[in-house]
């Protein structure tokens, strides 16, 4: 296996208010080799995309990510570099698309002016090359009659069209990392499908790594090659897509599944997990998805580690007593 393109070890992203810190992001780590997909799912507030957005350093006060964190590109850590040094980072060695593309494109600029503004920042050519790459990269991302569009604004373009739009901006400078964040969620499912199937072919031809974020754990087993699950601002689960989908380890992994609507021809009732995502001002003490979890006992009010589980690893007692699951499950809901 290659060596990791990106490397985060306990990444800790607080929110620094008058009372205790929001400690949005509480210890992540993970690592990412070139050219394959790494999954992040949870719940709205979970800290998927704080995740991404420290990972760029583009956290606002009075949020920061904390000084004992390491976010490594290569065997550069992004956490040394001024803001300066991230700004050349930002867009080039990294990028990161949204779930919608407004957020990146300015509806004042040609979608061609834009993308060729991103390329001459970085790369330093000239107007004709930058508008050049441009075109090419709108062809790559399957806009038909590249050259014709680039005077388009974005408005001219449809939903699926600017979410191509930007997609060909984010990788114009041929970043090692591409993070996206709910990329395809406002989309319907054909578009969906077909943006999908485009990062997948984009990445066999660039190579580059992707963190992508979702909360729908469809999209995730479609794209990604490991998944993390997070919750209440940590990793709870991860593992290999197929096993930690086929085979979840964590109550919390389990009951996320449970929620999936199914096609099977057959009325089936969906099962929501218990109660709500606590609030990050004071998570819970101990397993912080105790007050939700099926399984909790006493020993739950200790807070556990990721405990490694055949090729996984969860954050979950079970993993020590897993008699404590078959008693339960004796027990019925
Ligand atoms: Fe549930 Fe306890 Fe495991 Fe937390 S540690 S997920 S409360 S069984």
């Amino acid at each position: 296996m290659s060596a990791p393109v990106l490397q985060v070890a306990d990444l800790r992203t607080y929110f620094h208010t008058a009372d205790e810190p929001l400690r949005a992001v509480d210890g992540v780590s993970f690592s990412l080799e070139r050219g394959t997909t790494l999954g992040i799912v949870g719940e709205s507030g979970c800290g998927k995309s704080i995740t991404c957005l420290s990972i760029l350093r583009l956290i606002d006060r009075p949020g920061r990510v904390e000084p004992e964190s390491s976010i490594k590109l290569g065997d550069r850590d992004l956490m040394e570099l001024s803001e300066a040094q991230m700004r050349a980072v930002r867009g080039n060695e990294i990028s990161m698309i949204f779930q919608e593309p407004m957020t990146s494109l300015n509806p004042v600029w040609t979608i061609g002016d834009q993308i060729a503004e991103a390329v001459r920042l970085h790369r330093g050519v000239g107007r004709a090359a930058a508008r050049q790459r441009a075109a090419e990269m709108l062809g790559l991302v399957g806009i038909p009659k590249p050259e014709g569009r680039l005077n388009d604004y974005p408005h001219e373009f449809s939903g699926g069209m600017r979410q191509r739009a930007m997609i060909a901006m984010a990788l114009a400078c041929d970043p090692d990392v591409l993070l996206a964040d709910e990329p395809t969620t406002a989309l319907d499912v054909t578009i969906q499908a077909e943006i999908l199937d485009l990062l997948a072919s984009l990445q066999d031809r660039l190579g580059m790594a992707i963190v992508f974020v979702s909360h729908d754990l469809g999209v995730v087993a479609q794209i990604a090659d490991r998944v993390i699950v997070m919750y209440a601002g940590q990793i709870v689960e991860q593992g290999d897509t197929g096993r930690v989908f086929s085979q979840p380890r964590h109550p919390y992994t389990e009951g996320l599944l449970r929620s999936i609507p199914r096609v099977t021809g057959k009325a089936a009732r969906l099962t929501a997990i218990a109660g709500s995502v606590p609030s990050a001002r004071r998570w819970p003490r101990g397993c912080r998805f105790h007050p939700r979890c099926p399984h909790a006992w006493e020993r739950c009010r200790e807070e556990p580690p990721l405990l490694l589980a055949a090729d996984a690893t969860s954050r979950c007692w079970l993993e020590e007593e897993p008699q404590r699951r078959a008693v339960r499950e004796e027990a019925g809901p």
